[in-house]
C-alpha cells in the first residue's frame, strides 16, 4: 500500500479499509491543530489507486467499506473524485461505502445533482469536524465557515442521502464559554440529522495558535469540570435521534449513548465522573496526550 505522511483516521474506521486519496490538508489554519502542518495537500495518481485497491481485493475481496485518507479528500471536485469513486467497484464489487473526511467547505464546491450522483457511486459516510455551532466559537477556531454553512452545506448531504457524522469539541470556547458553545451547537445540530456525533475534548500542543494564543493571554483554556458540564448542557439541549461518542483519548473518560433514550443517564454518569474526580486529576491526564484525538 502507499501511504504518504500522516494518516489519520477516526476511531469509528477501525474496520474499514484505508486506501490513500489525498494526503495533507487544504485548509490548515484551524487554530487548535497542527496534524498537517508539515505537509503540503497531495492527490495520489489513479495508477497508485488502482494498485491498492488490487492489494486490498487479495487481501479482503469482500471488503464492504473503504476510508479514504486525508484531512479532507472531499476537497476535490466532483470531476476529479469521480475516476477514483468509479474505480473502487472494478475491484472491490461489494463495497457499499466509500468513507472520508470532510469539511464544510468542501460540500461548498459541489451542486445536490453531484453529490446525489456520488452517492450513487458510492461516496457514503463523511466523517465533519464541525467542531462548534457557534458561531464565536468557530471564528475564535477559524474554522472558515459558519453556522449558516454548515446548515446550508449539510441539507444539501441530506437531499443527496449522503450519511455523515459530526464532531464536537468540548473546551473550544474557552473559559466561561462552554455553556453558550453547547447550547448553540445542540440548536443548530438538531435542526439536522448527523448519524452520530463523536465529541473531543480540546488539548492544546504547544506547535498551535491556539496554545500561542494563550500564552498570552488572548485564550484562557476551560477548565475539565467546566467542559463536562458543557458535555452536559450539549447532550441536555439535543433534540435529535442518533448515537453520540465521547470515547476517544481526548476524552478523560469514554461515553457513549443512544439519545434521547439514554440521556437523563448519561447526563448522571458525566455528573459522577465530576464528583469523582478532581480537576488535578484530569489535567494529569489531558498533559500526557500526544495527539488531538
Ligand atoms: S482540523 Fe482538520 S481542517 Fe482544520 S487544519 Fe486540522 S486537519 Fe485541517
Amino acid at each position: 500500500m502507499h501511504f504518504t505522511g500522516r494518516t489519520w483516521r477516526p476511531p469509528y474506521e477501525a474496520d474499514s479499509c484505508i486506501i490513500e486519496l489525498t494526503s495533507g490538508c487544504t485548509w490548515n489554519k484551524c487554530n487548535f491543530c497542527s496534524l498537517y502542518k508539515q505537509e503540503a495537500f497531495g492527490l495520489t495518481t489513479l495508477e497508485k489507486f488502482e494498485v491498492d485497491l488490487q492489494e486490498i481485493k487479495s487481501l479482503q475481496p469482500n471488503a464492504r467499506r473503504l476510508f479514504l485518507t486525508g484531512a479532507n479528500p472531499f476537497a476535490l471536485s466532483y470531476e476529479t473524485l469521480k475516476p477514483y469513486v468509479l474505480t473502487v467497484r472494478d475491484y472491490l464489487i461489494k463495497c457499499q461505502h466509500i468513507a472520508m473526511f470532510a469539511s464544510i467547505r468542501d460540500i461548498k464546491n459541489k451542486d445536490v445533482w453531484q453529490l446525489k450522483k456520488l452517492r450513487a457511486m458510492g461516496v457514503n459516510g463523511l466523517s465533519i469536524g464541525v467542531e462548534s455551532g457557534d458561531d464565536t466559537t468557530l471564528a475564535l477556531a477559524g474554522k472558515g465557515y459558519t453556522s449558516y454553512d454548515i446548515l446550508e452545506q449539510c441539507r444539501k448531504l441530506e437531499e443527496a442521502n449522503i450519511e455523515y457524522y459530526f464532531v464536537y469539541m468540548t473546551g473550544l470556547a474557552g473559559k466561561n464559554n462552554g455553556y453558550r458553545n453547547a447550547i448553540n451547537s445542540a440548536r443548530l445540530f438538531s435542526q439536522l440529522n448527523p448519524y452520530f456525533i463523536s465529541i473531543d475534548a480540546l488539548t492544546l500542543f504547544s506547535d498551535t495558535k491556539l496554545y500561542t494564543m494563550a500564552q498570552e493571554g488572548i485564550f484562557i483554556p476551560a477548565g475539565e469540570h467546566e467542559r463536562l458540564k458543557e458535555l452536559q448542557v450539549f447532550i441536555q439541549n439535543l433534540k435529535i435521534r442518533m448515537h453520540l461518542f465521547a470515547n476517544s483519548n481526548s476524552n478523560f473518560y469514554p461515553i457513549a449513548a443512544y439519545l434521547p433514550k439514554e440521556r437523563e443517564y448519561v447526563i448522571s454518569e458525566i455528573e459522577q465522573i465530576m464528583e469523582t474526580f478532581t480537576e488535578e486529576e484530569m489535567l494529569s491526564y489531558r498533559d500526557g496526550l500526544k495527539s488531538l484525538g
